[in-house]
């Protein structure tokens, strides 16, 4: 049956030894992040209030305040800026932008429209398809959706509301099939440094799969949602979900037994595995430019001793096609840690755990930043104050608001 971490009661720090890693789980509801801490020796509170931590855990998004009022010891588990992969219209358009350069380096993301914005070009593209009499399929997906909500596929492009706050994207017809069935991959990727970029990738991670055998997309078909999307949310109501929990069986498996099969199969695991981490570097350096801003605007990324005081799990979803060539559909940047399933569990803890780990929180990060407050208000150093005070942080919010409205008009104007 279903296993659930056990609920990890919420408590102030003051009552605990001062000598163990703090981590604040206010901001996340899932309870298997406090499980791994603890695993490592670290102190979980649920208090909000409870800011005397090393590092927060929050689901995401962050509010800007939460980075502005981060000490500089302190870390947390996203990076501002990663919004720039993680947002389906703003990672189209990141993908545009570099393909006008780099055409054959970024496909392995399939064509897409930003609506409103981009309806006459795919007009244009429509109207192309109907001289050369080709017929195509097209998956609308709302900017801001998830867990297959709002998504639906149509053959008639000119039927899209000009309005509609949507992806429109080329749709890949020819999956990979796993016993008949489409399947995604969900990949786990740690960054823990902008500056260098340093990118981590999981091991293991689920293979997702849908409940209805794959056709391809015709009239009859296409509102079948269990057959084109792999979802776990959609297909978990599905009376043909599979719930065997043996890793290699059931609608949803581990990733090492799905390559350990393709291996059996023959099929090139070594091959494939460079690709996928080919294009997942590819993927965020679409974001490495607005972090690094984001960091120098909120004068916040680096401990003083150097360390990142970032760090973030990204979800990849990543579609095989029938000739194995990985596509990236989305960047999840608070993938969901639920544990419906044994195998979550295990997974999840281990990724988080791993995560944790090589965070590489101390409790002397803490120490060398009192010694340099220390050095700094005797005179000896040169530092700006570690701590925001109401002033400073005031003024960098406003800072990094204005920055955002400017941000946000820019995309206005263009989806007008
Ligand atoms: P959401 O964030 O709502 O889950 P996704 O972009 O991940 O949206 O799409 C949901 C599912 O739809 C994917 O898991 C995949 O099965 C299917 N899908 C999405 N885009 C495509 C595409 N371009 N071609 C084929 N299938 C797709």
């Amino acid at each position: 049956m279903a296993a659930r971490g056990a609920k990890t009661a919420g408590r102030r720090f003051g009552k605990i030894s001062t000598d163990v890693i703090r981590i604040n789980v206010a901001g996340t509801r899932y309870y298997v992040v406090a499980n791994a801490a603890a695993e490592l020796g670290m102190a979980a509170s649920s208090d909000d209030g409870a800011t005397d931590c090393n590092v927060y855990w929050i689901d995401g998004p962050v509010p800007l305040e939460r980075y502005l009022e981060l000490r500089s010891y302190q870390k947390i588990n996203h990076f501002p800026g990663m919004g720039e992969i993680s947002r389906k219209d703003a990672l189209a358009r990141n993908i545009q932008r570099m393909r006008k350069e780099n055409r054959r380096e970024y496909n392995f993301y399939p064509g897409t429209w930003v609506l409103p914005a981009d309806h006459g070009v795919l007009s244009q593209h429509t109207a192309r398809l109907r001289r050369r009499r080709q017929r195509k399929t097209f998956i609308v997906k709302p900017h801001h959706g998830s867990m297959g909500n709002g998504i639906y596929l149509t053959q008639s492009p000119d039927a899209i509301l000009p309005s509609e706050k949507a992806i429109v994207q080329e749709y890949l017809d020819k999956p990979f099939l796993l016993d008949g069935f489409k399947c995604d991959l969900r990949i786990y990727v740690l960054v823990t440094s902008c500056k260098p970029l340093r990118i981590l990738v999981f091991k293991d991670g689920l293979v997702r799969l849908s409940t209805e055998r794959y056709s391809p997309p015709s009239d009859f078909n296409l509102e079948q949602m269990c057959m084109h999307l792999t979802n776990y949310s959609i297909n978990r109501h599905s009376a043909s979900f599979d719930t065997d929990e043996r890793d290699d069986r059931g609608s949803k498996r581990t990733l090492s037994s799905f390559m350990v099969w393709l291996h059996k199969t023959g099929h090139n695991v070594v091959e494939l595995w460079a690709k996928i981490h080919d294009i997942i570097v590819k993927t965020l350096i679409l974001a490495y430019p607005h972090i690094l801003h984001s960091c120098t605007v909120s004068r916040h990324g680096h401990l003083p001793n150097g360390k990142s005081q970032f760090f973030e799990i990204l979800g990849f979803d990543v579609l095989l096609d029938h000739t194995l060539q990985p596509w990236v559909l989305e960047v999840n940047r608070s993938p969901s840690f639920g544990t419906d399933a044994d195998l979550d569990l295990h997974i999840k803890t281990a990724v988080i755990r791993d995560a944790l780990k090589l965070a590489n929180i101390s409790l002397s990060d803490k120490l060398t930043e009192e010694a340099c407050q220390r050095q700094a208000s005797r005179g000896d150093l040169n530092l700006t104050p570690a701590t925001p005070t109401p002033d400073n942080t005031t003024s960098l919010l406003n800072k990094l608001m204005l920055q955002q409205r400017k941000q946000a008009g820019e995309l206005q104007r263009r989806s007008d």
